[in-house]
């Protein structure tokens, strides 16, 4: 079975016991995030009424890979080709018309978000409320296709909002916009249902329009109504619309706030949203992604993986299953596992996954018999197959990740002056060929293990009421 509303996918979830409801009244600055924090990977959050806001705020519905999995009714090791396949073979979403649309059951002119919404303030040094869970959605100016970002969202005094957007789809088509002096219409949809959550992650080329891919996901096309201001679809079912537009030439102070990597970005000026209405359904929820936390770093990792095993598999047969590990930040570590046909195979592999995307910084190659899904496996294969001197890459000056903070440069000299340290994304890559030789001497590459040791049944084992006395 796969979930494609939001609201049966939580009732799944309390039906198994894994929403915690949050006693009443709970902070916004800090608290609500400690929280679901402490909660992060075993159980969502759900706060009622928190700070005296009518509305609740869930967290944490997506944090970890087997819940995803079971929301796309699949088993987990099915999520990399089940996603690929939706990506590669997207289908047109289905405009609702004039039929009434859930999402817009409520609407608000002109909305002073700070008092409509409980947006919560999570890390220490965040300038203030952030909305992290908003999807936002635009029209590229010139063809019309529609594209979905996650985009982090910050709440201006002025009730206006600031924006972080990386050089991708939404920042080419703001980009084309303002040199027009024109401004660009945006929805920031929050609380949609888990699988379009997870598709408008999906690393798609430009004018692929990630809410087809949410429907190949959800197997039917996606049900989509138009914004009243713009000609934006949105999802139909989802929770909350806020609609407005990016405006040109403008820049506000935005930052500093505490992202994916760990660390905080600083606060600059970056680009602003007017905000013109809110829509909403009937007792909505708002749904807050707590940064660097398990549900924000999975749906960054699984679109990835899948376009990373596709890229790579398009080369060399022989990759198996690629892991970014959660210590690398789901983006910046990658595992690959391959069975290799070629004893120089492993550096093409790692070259090729260096090229799939910019963020990846650190390729391990490991054997078809090495569980990429393990860490500690991982770093078996690197302690017992590989050997600096001969199976390291090292490739210095490339193009990385702007939020790693050690792509700073300290210090930079710029025509004679010395300007303070800035994040530049320079980074060095590393790539580990932690595969055996091909042909080894038996015993010399085997791998121990106990016959039997998969298949003992220990409840037929253990005597289960017996004490023994060690006197
Ligand atoms: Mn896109």
């Amino acid at each position: 079975m796969k979930f494609t509303e939001l609201r049966t996918w939580l009732n799944h979830l309390q039906k198994t016991k894994r929403i915690a409801v949050i006693k009443k009244g709970c902070d916004l600055k800090h608290r609500l995030a400690a929280i679901a924090k402490n909660l992060d990977g075993q159980q969502a959050a759900y706060f009622q009424n928190p700070q005296g806001f009518d509305m609740p705020v869930i967290s944490g519905f997506m944090s970890k890979r087997s819940w995803i999995a079971e929301a796309m009714g699949i088993k987990e090791d099915e999520l990399l080709p089940t996603f690929r396949h939706a990506a590669d073979n997207p289908l047109p979403w289905n405009d609702i018309g004039t039929n009434p649309a859930p999402c817009q059951e409520i609407v608000i002119q002109h909305p002073d978000l700070q008092t409509l919404l409980p947006i919560p303030t999570h890390s220490e040094y965040d300038y203030g409320p952030y909305i992290t869970a908003g999807l936002v959605i635009a029209k590229n100016p010139t063809t019309g296709k529609q594209n979905v970002s996650i985009n982090r969202i910050q709440l201006h005094a002025n009730g206006r909002l600031g924006i972080l957007m990386l050089p991708r789809h939404l920042f080419a088509f703001f980009k084309q916009a303002e040199k027009n002096n024109q401004a660009l219409d945006v929805a920031i949809v929050i609380g949609v249902d888990p699988l379009t959550l997870l598709a408008s992650q999906a690393i798609a080329p430009l004018d692929h329009d990630e809410l087809e891919i949410a429907g190949a996901l959800h197997g039917k096309p996606l049900d989509v109504v138009k914004c009243k201001n713009s000609e934006i679809r949105v999802p139909a079912n989802a929770e909350i619309v806020i609609e407005g537009k990016i405006l040109p030439h403008e820049r506000e102070l935005e930052g500093p706030f505490g992202e994916f990597p760990k660390y905080y970005s600083a606060r600059e000026s970056r680009e602003v949203i007017q905000v013109d209405l809110l829509t909403h359904r009937k007792n909505p929820l708002f749904h807050t992604i707590i940064p660097a936390e398990m549900e924000h770093l999975l749906l960054g990792a699984i679109p990835r993986e899948s376009t990373l095993l596709s890229h790579l598999q398009r080369s060399f047969q022989g990759v198996m299953d690629v892991h970014l590990s959660m210590g690398g930040v789901a983006r910046y570590h990658l595992y690959v596992k391959l069975k290799k046909s070629h004893e120089g195979q492993p550096k093409n592999v790692i070259m090729a996954a260096f090229g799939a995307h910019y963020d990846v910084k650190q390729v391990i190659v490991v054997d078809e018999d090495v569980d990429v899904h393990q860490p500690q496996e991982v770093e078996w294969a690197v302690a017992t197959r590989f050997q600096a001197h001969r199976d390291l890459l090292v490739i210095e000056g490339a193009q990385g990740s702007i939020l790693d903070p050690s792509t700073t440069v300290e210090w930079m000299k710029e025509g004679g002056e010395l300007v303070p340290p800035y994040q530049q994304g320079l980074s060095s890559k590393m790539g580990l060929d932690a595969t055996r030789p091909m042909n080894y001497q038996e015993h010399v590459f085997t791998r121990v293990r106990i016959p039997g040791e998969d298949t003992i049944d220990l409840r037929q084992e253990i005597e289960p009421n017996t004490q023994i006395q060690f006197n």
